[in-house]
Order: C-alpha cells, then structure tokens, then sequence
C-alpha cells in the first residue's frame, strides 16, 4: 500500500529540516492521502523535498518524526534503534551495573523514537507508548529486547492505557506481553527500592532524579529533611542513609505514603529517624511549627499544556514562597518543576520571584536537570522538561 504524501506549507520546513521531530497540523499544506492514527506517513516540503518519515497522529502534533531518512520501519529497523539506545545505556555503565539495575533505555525524541518510553527495573522492560504509532509496535519492541537482553530479561509489561491520547478511537489495555512479574526490588546507588509497574504511578518509578537523589543525600548529614510529593520516598531513603538527624515525608496519596514506608524498612530505617504523612503538601507547609534544614519540593507537572503555564507558574511560586518560610537558617531547598511547557528560564524566574517575597537572603548552589539516560536531541529542547535548583537559605 501506497504511504500517505504529507506536503509542508512553505517556510514551514525549517523545523524539521534541523531534526525537529514534530509536524505541527498547522503546518500542513496539503495530504496525498487518508491516513489512520499511527500510519506511517512521508513528509516533504513543498519544493518535493523528502524530510523524514513517521507516525500519524490527530492532534496538534500531527507526524512525529523518526527517521529524516527514507526507510522501511520493519521488525529490523525498530531493533537497530532500541540496540543503539542500550548500547549508549551499556556506555553510561548502566546496563552491567552492581549498585544500580533500573534505567530508562528509550526516553522517546531522545533517543530517535519519539512517542515511546522504555524502562527497565532489573528484569523486567516497562514499555510506555505516548503516540498510536508506537503503541502498534508493541509486539515488535518486545522481541527486540528478549532478544537484546536474553536470559535476563523475564518481563515486558505495556502499559499505554494512561499515557496514549484520550480522544483516540483506540480500545487500550496494559498487558504483559511476555512472561508475568508485577513487581521487583531494584536497587538504585546501592539503596533499595520496590517498584511496581502494574499498580504504580507513571512506569512504577521516578527513575529522572536518580542523580538528584545523591546530591541530597550529599546535603543531608545531620539535617532535619522535609520531602514532600515523596511518591515511593527516594529523596527520604538517600538523606537517612547518608545521615540526617530525623526525615519527615508527604505525599497527598496514602498509597505513596505505605510505598514510602515500605521502602524506608526495607533499607533498614525506623520510625524513629523516619515518619511520612498523608496530605497536601501546602496544608502540611503551613502547619509544620518547626523549621526544617533541607526541604525538597518535587511536585507534579504543574502545566500539562501551554494554555495552563500561567496557573501553573503561580502554583510554583506559591509552593516554593511557603517553603521558604519553613527553612532555618543555613537551610537547604531543593526545587525542581516537571513541566515540559515551563522552560528553565521561567522556572529559575519563579523562584526568584518567590525568593523575593521570602524576604529572605537566597543564593544558587546548583541547577539540575534530568540524567545521562534521559539524554536531550540538541535540536529538540523541549527534551529538558525536569529543572531543579538547589539554593541556599540565610
Ligand atoms: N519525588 C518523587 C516523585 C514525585 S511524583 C520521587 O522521587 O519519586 C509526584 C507525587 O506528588 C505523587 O506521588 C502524588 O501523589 C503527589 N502529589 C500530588 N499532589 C500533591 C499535593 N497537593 N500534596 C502532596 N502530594 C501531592
């Protein structure tokens, strides 16, 4: 069958012609065909230029692009891209590593696949597909990593239903589709941790702070730690193994607050060092009477979408202007914003502004961002969706 001819509106290449992955609906001048969500489509400018090649999509991104190159997307194809996704993960040390087993091997545009994510706790891929297109290879990338990892591999759940567009005429269940594990300790930096993809948040982990996690823990020696939004409590498991004199956690779930525990016990801590609690963390900022040392704000995406960035950067000024009132002197705050519509700019000018209000003498110690297994196409910026600061507090 004929592969559906999507021609671009004049000047409307230039994107795509500097490896931007994504095909914007309105620039489209004319389509040379019917396609279906997740077809692959040929795209050129209006000079019949060819620019690449990938999956349909109704929406405002309508092509995202996985090959600036005329190719055939067969089984071979999708397996050369997932091999060189785990050959760079083998050259970050990450694959054959004794302290850390969870990584994330596809982290979509990053990685020339965009629209798929895959993780890896151990044994087990978790494969998260964000476009139909990706999500109809399914099967495909689940043979290529039994083949990539052999006998190590037990595991490969699909888990779409949350994370593929809500208006697609597409029937979505999460499935395994190969052996049945739900859950697996793995360890991260040497800590424990017990993830669970099945009833899990997200893939079943936050896998992006891993570095960020050490830098706390490098903070915490003899300090009273706050971490809020601890979802499964890793920022907490780091700052009591490197030594903080006592570590409260919050998360508005209850089931993120058992997972903490959970977690914290397992690496051998006790109630004495560690409590968590169950509510919103702007209640809990307002009503903690001690001053904290080190407070980690790592909230959810605030703006899912660019009409909600206003809202959503007044809701990081108001959360970062409460915590800043709720650290002692010679405190820590670790911030960070997962929002991919909120640029660094407009994160670190948030905070300022909260700092401002603060009243408070501020300085930067440190800005973060996501690891090397999360790594950025230099021509798709909007790859660096987790910005962190780390300041410091007189
Ligand atoms: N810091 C975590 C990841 C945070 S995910 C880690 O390192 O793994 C965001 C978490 O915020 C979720 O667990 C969610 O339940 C929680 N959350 C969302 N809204 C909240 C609120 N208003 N107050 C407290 N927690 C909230």
């Amino acid at each position: 069958m004929e592969r559906t001819k999507i021609i671009l509106k004049s000047g409307k290449d230039e994107a795509v012609l500097r490896q931007h992955p994504w095909v914007f609906s309105g620039a489209i001048k004319k389509i040379y065909g019917d396609p279906a969500e997740g077809d692959v489509v040929d795209v050129y400018n209006n000079k019949d230029q060819y620019l690449g090649c990938g999956h349909w999509q109704e929406g405002s991104i309508a092509v995202r692009i996985f090959s600036f190159e005329p190719i055939e997307p067969n089984y071979e194809f999708w397996k050369m891209r997932l091999t060189n996704a785990f050959q760079l993960r083998t050259s970050l040390g990450l694959t054959q590593n004794k302290k850390t087993n969870v990584y994330r091997l596809v982290f979509a545009e990053g990685d020339y696949l965009p629209g798929l994510v895959i993780d890896i706790y151990k044994g087990a891929a978790v494969i998260q597909a964000h476009s139909i297109g990706m999500y109809l290879q399914r099967h495909d990338f689940s043979k290529a990593l039994q083949e990539i990892y052999g006998d190590q591999l037990h595991t490969v759940y699909s888990k779409s239903k949350e994370t593929l567009p809500r208006n697609s005429a597409f029937e979505v269940e999460n499935e395994f589709l190969f052996g049945n594990q739900s859950s697996e300790v793995v360890i991260e930096n040497g800590n424990q941790f017990e993830v669970n993809w099945v009833n899990g948040q997200k893939t079943g982990f936050f896998i992006d702070q891993r570095f960020n996690r050490e830098l706390v823990g490098e903070y915490s020696k003899d300090r009273k730690v706050l971490n809020t939004f601890c979802y499964t409590g890793g920022f907490s498991v780091y700052a009591l193994q490197q030594g903080a004199s006592e570590v409260h956690s919050v998360d508005s779930s209850a089931k993120a607050i058992d997972l903490t525990n959970a977690n914290v016990a397992l690496n051998g801590y006790n109630d004495q060092q560690h409590q968590a609690f169950a509510e919103d963390t702007m209640t809990y900022l307002q009503h903690c009477e001690t001053p904290y040392d080190l407070i980690i704000l790592d909230p959810p995406a605030y703006a899912k979408h660019i009409d909600v960035r206003h809202k959503a950067v007044q809701g990081y000024k108001r959360l970062n202007a409460t915590a800043f009132q709720k650290i002692a002197p010679g405190g820590i705050l670790f911030t960070f914003s997962c929002s991919q519509v909120v640029d660094r700019r407009l994160f670190e000018h948030t905070v300022a502004s909260a700092a401002i209000q603060s009243g408070r003498k501020i300085r930067i110690l440190h800005h973060l961002s996501q690891p090397a297994d999360h790594p950025v196409s230099i021509y798709h910026p909007e790859g660096e969706y987790l910005k962190g600061l780390v300041v410091y507090v007189e």
